[in-house]
């Protein structure tokens, strides 16, 4: 299984978002119910491995068609703003 690259994230205002590109080295994608990125803070200072571009390691999400096993099969993901101010846009209910 390859984790998914988080392709594109349109929350700016995260410590871990430079110009639309995610530099936390994997993020958690989900409560049971809802596709929010997990992961997602904002502390006022940005952080991340700035040569390194996000990947989905895991996903508590069961109920997503590219959710397995609690694990992420889309090629990869976009987050942004939607219900919450970081979503999954890639998910796609069962
Ligand atoms: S909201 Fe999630 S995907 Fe977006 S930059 Fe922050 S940690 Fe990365
Ligand atoms: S596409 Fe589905 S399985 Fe993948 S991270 Fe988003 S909600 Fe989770």
């Amino acid at each position: 299984m390859n984790m998914p690259k988080v392709t594109r994230c349109d929350a700016t205002e995260c410590s871990y978002n430079m110009q639309n590109v995610c530099h936390a080295l994997a993020i958690t994608v989900g409560d049971e119910t809802h596709p929010r990125c997990d992961t997602f803070m904002s502390v006022g200072k940005k952080g991340g491995d700035m040569g390194a571009t996000a990947k989905v390691g895991a996903c508590k999400v069961a109920n997503c068609r590219y959710n397995q096993s609690f694990e992420c099969t889309a090629s990869g993901i976009q987050v942004g703003p939607e219900a919450d101010e970081a979503d999954c846009l890639t998910f796609e209910p069962m």
